[in-house]
């Protein structure tokens, strides 16, 4: 899923700064799961914005609402009644999310209200961690079902580097090294030989290097 965490409070308030009604939109999916953008996000945010506008002798009203995804155009008319009505929309969907709602509400601001930031899943309570940089091109199959794109450092295919010191990574000893985890991996599928194939350069065309990428599915197309 999308991993994503709310802007600092300041820029938020600066953002909203010229405007006087806002619609404060949530998503419903990822950003629900991993806590920044859900129903219950949009409620905290939605008074902290009031009151810190109130407090500066400025008020602002806050519509909410929570769309069921905000990524996915079949669900923009959910939003229709309340932009009519408003100066402008705090999104706090993926990055996805915002720009769907310029696209769709072409003549109203879309301010982004959370960072997007990877793709990921929840670790333990609270902790969110990478484990896919979209490279367009999976090697899973080959490196034992453990990315070597988003969790070595490098993004070697063919690790671990000199850097790799009792299984962390040199970056620093709270991350873990992505190619000690393939190891043990291999090891535990009894796949160790995969590690003498040597996986070929990659060709970054098909990952974000090659410019902004796009799926036609003609056999979806109507
Ligand atoms: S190899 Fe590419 S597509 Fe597969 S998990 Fe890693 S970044 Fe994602
Ligand atoms: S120590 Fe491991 S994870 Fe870190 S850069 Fe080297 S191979 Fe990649």
């Amino acid at each position: 899923m999308i991993i994503a965490e709310q802007k600092p409070m300041e820029e938020i308030l600066e953002m909203l700064a010229p405007y006087k009604k806002i619609l404060l939109a949530g998503c419903g999916a990822c950003v629900t799961v991993c806590q920044a953008g859900g129903e219950k996000e949009v409620g905290v945010l939605a008074s902290q914005i009031r009151l810190a506008r109130k407090d500066a002798g400025n008020p602002i009203e806050v519509l909410e609402m929570t769309m069921t995804r905000q990524c996915e155009p079949e669900f923009m008319e959910e939003a229709e009644d309340a932009m009519k009505e408003v100066d402008a929309v705090l999104s706090i969907a993926c990055g996805i999310g915002v720009q769907l709602m310029a696209k769709t509400f072409f003549d109203k601001p879309a301010l982004p209200g959370l960072n997007t930031t990877f793709l990921g899943f929840p670790e333990e309570h609270g902790v969110f961690t990478e484990r896919c940089a979209a490279c367009g091109n999976c090697v899973l199959h080959l490196t034992g079902g453990i990315c070597p794109i988003a969790r070595c450092s490098k993004s070697l295919l063919n690790g671990p580097c000199g850097g790799s010191q009792d299984g962390k990574c040199e970056i620093s000893p709270d991350v873990e090294c992505a190619w000690q985890l393939i190891y043990d991996r291999l090891k535990a599928l009894g796949q160790l030989e995969n590690l003498e194939n040597i996986i070929p350069p990659k060709k970054w065309i098909t990952s974000r290097d090659g410019g902004p990428r796009k799926i036609v599915r003609e056999d979806l197309r109507i």
